[in-house]
């Protein structure tokens, strides 16, 4: 294996900061309803990570759509930045990071909920969540 790649970003303000080691496990959209409303944004892109791969630093508050889920922002500039699940995995948002293209998502959760408008060519759909995170 060669070194690991460090990515990094975090929020607006920039008080909030975030390094991701090595490659995330996947690359998803997500189009359910509580994305779409913390986000304000019609649909959400995720960038998921087992969390010991994941550095915060800066202050972070949260909220709870789910009992095994945490969406973390910053309490400064209220940029939504990752979440954090009862699996062990960390959640960064594709927006959060320092530069575009660093990745491209393979799969879309919740496509029931797309805007019509919106064509995602050549992604794996599932009409809800994926079967092994239903629950
Ligand atoms: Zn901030
Ligand atoms: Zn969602």
């Amino acid at each position: 294996m060669s070194e690991m790649r460090i990515r990094t970003g975090g929020c607006a303000c920039g008080q909030l900061r975030f390094e991701a080691s090595g490659e995330p496990k996947r690359v998803g959209l997500c189009h359910c309803m509580t994305c779409r409303k913390i986000s304000g944004a019609p649909f959400s892109a995720y960038v998921i990570f087992a969390a010991d791969q994941v550095t915060i630093t800066g202050e972070t508050k949260s909220w709870s759509a789910s009992p095994t889920t945490e969406d973390c922002f910053c309490p400064v500039c209220g940029s939504q930045v990752f979440a954090r699940d009862a699996g062990g995995e960390t959640e960064i948002r594709l927006g959060a990071f320092d530069e575009p293209n660093l990745f491209t998502p393979t799969y879309e959760l919740w496509a029931k909920r797309r805007e019509h408008w919106l064509g995602t060519p050549g992604l794996e759909s599932f009409l809800e969540n994926r079967e092994e995170n239903a629950s």
